[in-house]
């Protein structure tokens, strides 16, 4: 989701903070620990790696999945505190989900991954690990709106994950969250093409999620200059006060296009993460999602006062969430989520 504070800021300082980055060879730590022993008889267990086969993504039994779950807020902000295995294991066990997004913060502001690289790394695998033990698929996403502009840094984080990561069929990257309304063409697919090649160098077959134009809207941009690698599907993005019959139009573009797609941020209000929780809108866009067998993570799992949020301040760091702790959209996500058919 945009946060409109850090864009501004980082429309100035984002070119200057990837050089400064790169020339101190301030990038991401070495794999290390290998991660948790993938749990057994869950989700993941049910349907192996996924991939992409013509405009679906399917299991590795060949038929279309359909998962629903919640991605994290920005790993540096009010979500910080929940990046716990004890979060996740919530998320399983009360939500019944079946994906979650672990959303990597890349502003240039203090306690970004920019500024702090190994402190937001870590919240990220904390996250990882324990879906992998909880036998759930995990986005690990860049969550960015000037990826291009530091390609260098998230060559190196991806290659990093893919090190340690490739061999699990739980793991999903997913390179670039929003992009702002630039080029496919000349940005976009470039950068998406680098950070691809330094996953494929070390995992050769995990599904990639490649954001689109305007914030992950433009999803027959991609769809009519696809990538050249078989296992890649694209973003998009909806707010279900802002966003409705037009971007849905655009998104069945694409799919005639022959792209697959994954809708890894949802919200139920407006774009901006505020505004009233759009319930009819939100209800037209589950039925879109189950028409075309889409995957969906709601935004999201973090205690800012605003109406995206799911979770009230002061509720507790690792689940165990009652009703109370939970906003009017987490509710209405949670029930969303536990509802889903995830087949
Ligand atoms: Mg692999």
């Amino acid at each position: 989701m945009l946060h409109p504070m850090t864009l501004f800021r980082c429309v100035f300082l984002g070119a200057t903070f990837a050089v400064a980055l790169s020339q101190s060879g301030c990038s991401t730590t070495p794999a290390a620990a290998v991660p948790a022993t993938p749990a057994t008889g869950g989700i993941v267990s049910q349907h192996g790696r996924l991939q992409v086969k013509g405009n679906r993504i399917v299991g590795d039994h060949g038929r279309p999945v359909s998962l629903a779950g919640v991605s994290f807020g920005w790993s540096q902000w009010e979500a910080a505190r929940f990046y716990n295995a004890g979060t996740v294991n919530w998320l399983k066990q009360d939500w019944h989900a079946s994906i979650i997004r672990a959303a990597l913060g890349l502003h240039a502001e203090p306690g970004s991954y920019v500024q702090k690289p190994a402190a937001n790394r870590a919240r990220i695998t904390a996250v990882v690990d324990a879906a992998i033990a909880a036998d759930l698929y995990v986005l690990i996403d860049w969550h960015d709106h000037h990826a291009e502009d530091r390609t260098d840094l998230a060559v190196a984080f991806f290659a990093d994950m893919a090190k340690r990561y490739g061999h699990l069929p739980n793991v999903i990257y997913e390179i670039y969250n929003e992009p702002l309304v630039i080029s496919w063409p000349d940005k976009i697919k470039p950068y998406a093409e680098k950070v691809i090649a330094a996953i494929r160098a070390h995992d050769p077959d995990n599904l990639i999620i490649v954001g689109t134009p305007r914030w992950s809207q433009e999803v027959d941009a991609a769809a009519a200059d696809p990538i050249k690698d078989p296992n890649v599907a694209y973003t998009l993005h909806f707010y279900a006060g802002t966003h409705k019959a037009a971007l849905r139009a655009r998104a069945e573009k694409a799919l005639a296009l022959g792209a697959a797609l994954m809708v890894t941020e949802w919200g139920t209000c407006n774009a901006d993460g505020k505004g009233p929780v759009d319930e009819a809108s939100v209800r037209e866009w589950m039925d879109f999602m189950r028409r075309h067998e889409l995957s969906h993570c709601n935004w999201g799992v973090y205690d800012k006062r605003e109406t995206a949020s799911i979770i009230q301040p002061r509720a507790p760091a690792k689940g165990g969430w009652k009703d109370t702790d939970l906003t009017p959209s987490g509710r209405f996500a949670r029930e969303i989520v536990r509802d889903w058919k995830q087949d």
